[in-house]
């Protein structure tokens, strides 16, 4: 079973949806706190390095008694937990990373408490302003060559959201589909020139 989890073919990391294969499993509950969990199955999963360096042997505190998704029993994160707020000015926008409105209260706690102990709007800033980047610089090749935007985009949409609605590049364009202001401006303004 330890044997098959180490060899897993899961091309992002479950904790924080980073494309690439995560190379470490991590102990839900940390195995020197709980060493009897230690080779449970369900308390054992692959993480990317940066997860399992911001997570250490952190679990909870007195407010929180649980600051981590379990990717096995919080069955809400099949739908997608987070959105990016993306404001204008759409030449360069401020971004942040917003928890999706449909979540209870409960569960958008835990989702808000995860994507801070772990730091992953941190590690999200960089990937998205690259992201969003190229995302003008396609923009701009479509319209050229006179492809409808809206629909190309979505056609981004539904490519990355295998293998999860939670990874980043599937983050990224539904939120960029979503946003009826940038596409309209992705659509009709006058793009930088220099990106
Ligand atoms: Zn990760």
């Amino acid at each position: 079973m330890l044997q098959d989890m180490r060899q897993h073919e899961l091309p992002i990391c479950p904790a924080c949806g980073e494309l690439g294969r995560p190379n470490t499993l991590d102990h839900y509950l940390p195995k020197d706190v709980y060493p009897h969990f230690c080779v449970t199955p369900v308390n054992l999963f692959p993480m990317c390095d940066a997860c399992q360096l911001a997570k250490g042997t952190k679990v909870g505190d007195a407010r929180f008694p649980r600051f981590f998704i379990h990717p096995y029993f919080d069955v809400f994160v099949a739908e997608r937990v987070v959105y990016l707020k993306i404001e204008a000015p759409f030449e360069a926008p401020a971004f942040s990373l917003e928890i999706a409105d449909h979540l209870e209260q409960a569960d958008a706690g835990l989702v808000r408490k995860h994507i801070r102990e772990l730091a992953i709007h941190l590690r999200y800033a960089t990937y998205f302003r690259n992201q969003y980047r190229r995302l003008l610089r396609l923009t701009s090749a479509m319209r050229n060559s006179g492809q409808d935007i809206r629909q190309t985009l979505e056609t981004f949409r539904v490519g990355a959201a295998e293998p999860s609605l939670n990874a980043w590049e599937h983050v990224f364009y539904a939120s960029v589909l979503e946003n009826d202001d940038l596409i309209d401006y992705l659509c009709t303004a006058q793009l930088p020139s220099l990106l």
